[in-house]
């Protein structure tokens, strides 16, 4: 039914967590979802969202949040999981209602909910069995909760690598006396606590047998780590780096990934329309369709839709082919005689992103790259060349309109008008 209007990409996104997930709510609440079930349930849903046509994109890209290049496609493995957690919140509230009495119980026998949630657990090695509705419910917490990992603060008590025959440990005679993480059975340097010294320090009987259980326990990588810690605890020096959104480039952190995700999340600093963030989005995922993309699955010519003569791709269309280059000219001699910034449009900036040390600058620079390349679509599909004049037009009716929407576009015009003058 709602396939029958000509909606956006993102608008079918939309209307499938509205119209379709919604619907499965209600079971989800109180019971355990099969991940075959999730898959069934998925599968309809992207069906929708490709018009029940050719996937150009795996699932789960669209699925990823914008900073990832996605639609954030709602998965319902995801959405289930998100009920479970409702469910955990609502059990810490009101432990002693009815409801929760017999799932209380097996989580009291390690450290209860709340005190098993900071562990670093896996669910198939937890030392009580679980039913498979709770066993669902911490898998779900463990992917929300991410905890930071130091190695001295591990704790010991329901960890996934301190395992014995494969099963975590917990016992709460060494709860009461306060012994909960790795450093608690550490020296100074780092060295697992001889059986004497624990003796010494702990001032309770703990068998040697029961001791060695949970010092054998601990992995030597583990204990690897946190040694290094021990050791390196030298203060930080200040240094001046260059950041991408926080993160230093140098740092390992600052992969491809997070750099990705910088022009990912491009369009969507701007009040502009969905179809205008599409464009740019298919072209970042090399799915747009051009001609040469096209002529895979139907017949149809590779040639360009502007000048008739060369294969039309990417880069061909939104930036080598004559037509695009003049537009990209024009473009720059209007910043160079109606502002005081000359600009320089090349291959990456239009792609991906255009980089100035003026930040005002690259955000209107950017800003007018996305809605040149939709005009280019635009031109395109209406099998007209791009012309500059009627992108102007464009831009003013764009400024026009989001005048008095809100903070984002109040920041677009301003700059604009002290760019413009
Ligand atoms: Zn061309």
């Amino acid at each position: 039914m709602w396939l029958q209007r000509d909606l956006s990409m993102i608008g079918r996104v939309l209307l499938s967590k509205a119209d379709g997930i919604s619907r499965f709510v209600y079971p989800t609440l109180s019971l355990s979802v099969h991940q075959n079930t999730c898959k069934e349930i998925n599968k309809i849903l992207i069906n929708f969202v490709w018009k029940n046509k050719r996937h150009h994109l795996k699932k789960e890209i669209l699925a990823g949040s914008r900073a990832e290049g996605g639609v954030e496609l709602l998965d319902f493995g995801d959405l289930n999981y998100t009920f479970k957690i409702k469910w955990i919140k609502e059990c810490l509230k009101a432990p002693n209602s009815l409801w929760y009495f017999i799932p209380v119980n097996v989580f009291e026998k390690m450290g209860g909910l709340q005190f098993l949630l900071l562990c670093d657990y896996n669910v198939t090695k937890l030392p009580q069995k679980l039913a498979k509705f709770h066993q669902q419910t911490l898998t779900a917490a463990k992917l929300c909760f991410v905890h930071n990992f130091s190695p001295h603060k591990t704790i010991i008590w329901n960890n996934e690598y301190i395992t014995r025959q494969n099963k975590s440990l917990y016992l709460q005679k060494w709860m009461d006396k306060n012994i909960i993480y790795l450093s608690d059975i550490q020296s100074e340097t780092g060295q697992l606590l001889s059986y004497e010294e624990f003796l010494k320090s702990q001032l309770f009987p703990v068998t040697f047998k029961e001791f060695q259980a949970v010092t054998n326990a601990v992995p030597s990588g583990i204990l690897q780590l946190s040694k290094c810690y021990y050791e390196h605890q030298t203060p930080k020096k200040l240094e001046f780096t260059f950041c991408i959104q926080g993160i230093d480039i140098k740092n390992k952190r600052c992969s491809n990934k997070h750099i990705r995700k910088y022009f990912w999340t491009l369009p969507h600093k701007f009040v502009i329309n969905n179809k205008i963030r599409e464009v740019h989005f298919k072209i970042l995922h090399n799915i747009y369709p051009t001609n040469s993309y096209i002529s895979h699955f139907v017949n149809i010519s590779t040639a360009c839709e502007f000048c008739k003569s060369e294969e039309e791709d990417i880069k061909h269309l939104f930036f080598e082919c004559c037509h695009t280059k003049l537009f990209w000219r024009k473009m720059e001699l209007y910043f160079a005689n109606k502002t005081t910034h000359t600009i320089k449009l090349e291959l990456k900036a239009i792609i991906l992103d255009y980089m100035n040390n003026n930040q005002e600058i690259q955000y209107i620079v950017n800003l007018f790259i996305l809605i040149v390349k939709f005009h280019i679509h635009k031109s395109k599909f209406s099998k007209t060349l791009p012309s500059f004049e009627s992108f102007n037009i464009e831009v003013d009716n764009y400024v026009k309109s989001i005048r008095l929407q809100n903070k984002k576009s109040q920041l677009t015009i301003r700059l604009y008008e002290e760019i413009f003058n």
